[in-house]
């Protein structure tokens, strides 16, 4: 088949072009012809490496994804041949007693395809049944492979972790990042009212048109946290921060937080490191979560919202799997508003 593949660590330069063999499949699991991948940026630092990470190599590289099913193993029996499907990227033992309780995310062997397993940027991949999805007839399989990683990254973290409220007021930095965007859609479909910060004029509009109630330019107002508080929120403050900017974000974040308030993080595009004034969480008793992926009942929850339309994965622009380089490239470059995509076969 044909896939998007590392031999060595490195720049997005290492990313190859060629043929392997095709995954055989295990009794519980399916063979997905694969349609269509989305970029995160969970590929780049997987290209780059981390101490810890030990990849067998060759390595497939690709979180997300959709495609048809193209053969299933022989206990398989909740999909059949032919079904269009989404696939959930988390992928976990479903045995121990964390699985067992519905916390995938918790498995010791909990992982992200393309992370630890071969991913989806290549012609066929192999997930276990419980990892697939079937798509509605009248949906369309370039946005089932858009929205999986980060709408479920978002629910999880506004649901689950924030317990959103439509009173609510949540601050998402960087609105043109994956998880924003299906941060910015989630907040606004709990009626919550929404801040949002980028830096230019188009991705200002875009975050209006997906439902951000106030969109900031961040360049043009470098201390955009003191605008929030003073003029946004009446010097309030807001409720959550649902943050995957880290470094640039972080701190201000928490100066912006009112007593009670609730700092959601999910990563750290812009760096791992930030300086914290304590005091601003024990005076305003702050709560500041950490959020990774999802478990499976979250993940069918926000996918039956996606396809009955109520939210929608933003897709920026589409590269042919051939041009993966300059595709990883400019995701690199964060010049993005919403998903990348990949289209495989
Ligand atoms: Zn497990």
């Amino acid at each position: 088949m044909k896939a998007a593949f590392i031999t060595q660590h490195g720049d997005p330069e290492k990313i190859q072009i060629g043929e392997l063999d095709t995954p055989q499949i295990g009794p519980n699991e399916i063979l997905i012809e694969t349609r269509f991948g989305a970029l995160n940026h969970i590929d780049l630092f997987v290209v780059k490496g981390w101490p810890g990470l030990s990849l067998k190599m060759p390595h497939v590289l690709g979180s997300d994804g959709s495609g048809i099913v193209e053969e299933i193993g022989s206990e398989v029996t909740t999909l059949e041949k032919g079904d269009r499907v989404s696939i959930n990227p988390g992928i976990s033992c479903g045995k121990c007693v964390m699985c067992l309780a519905g916390k995938q995310n918790f498995c010791d062997e909990f992982s992200i395809l393309g992370e630890n397993q071969w991913g989806t940027f290549a012609e066929h991949i192999k997930v276990p049944e419980i990892n697939a999805i079937k798509i509605p007839t009248d949906f369309t399989l370039i946005k089932a492979a858009a929205a999986p990683l980060t709408f479920l990254t978002a629910w999880r973290m506004l649901v689950s972790r924030a317990k959103i409220q439509h009173h609510d007021v949540v601050f998402i930095p960087g609105a043109g990042g994956g998880v924003a965007t299906a941060a910015i859609q989630i907040a606004k479909f709990f009626e919550a009212e929404v801040i949002t910060s980028t830096s230019t004029q188009e991705k200002m509009e875009r975050a209006k048109m997906i439902g951000a109630d106030h969109v900031i330019n961040y360049k043009e107002r470098p201390d955009f946290e003191k605008y929030i508080y003073t003029e946004l929120t009446k010097k309030k403050g807001v409720d959550i921060v649902i943050d995957s900017v880290g470094h640039e974000t972080f701190q201000k974040s928490i100066r912006l937080l009112k007593p009670g308030g609730r700092l959601i993080t999910c990563g750290a595009t812009t760096g791992p490191k930030s300086q914290i004034d304590i005091r601003h969480i024990f005076w305003k008793q702050l709560k500041i979560k950490g959020s990774t992926m999802s478990n499976q009942k979250e993940f069918r929850d926000v996918m039956n919202l996606v396809f009955s339309d109520k939210i929608t994965p933003v897709i920026d622009r589409t590269y042919n799997l051939d041009e993966i380089v300059e595709a990883e490239k400019y995701l690199g470059k964060a010049n993005q508003f919403g998903k990348v995509i990949l289209k495989i076969s």
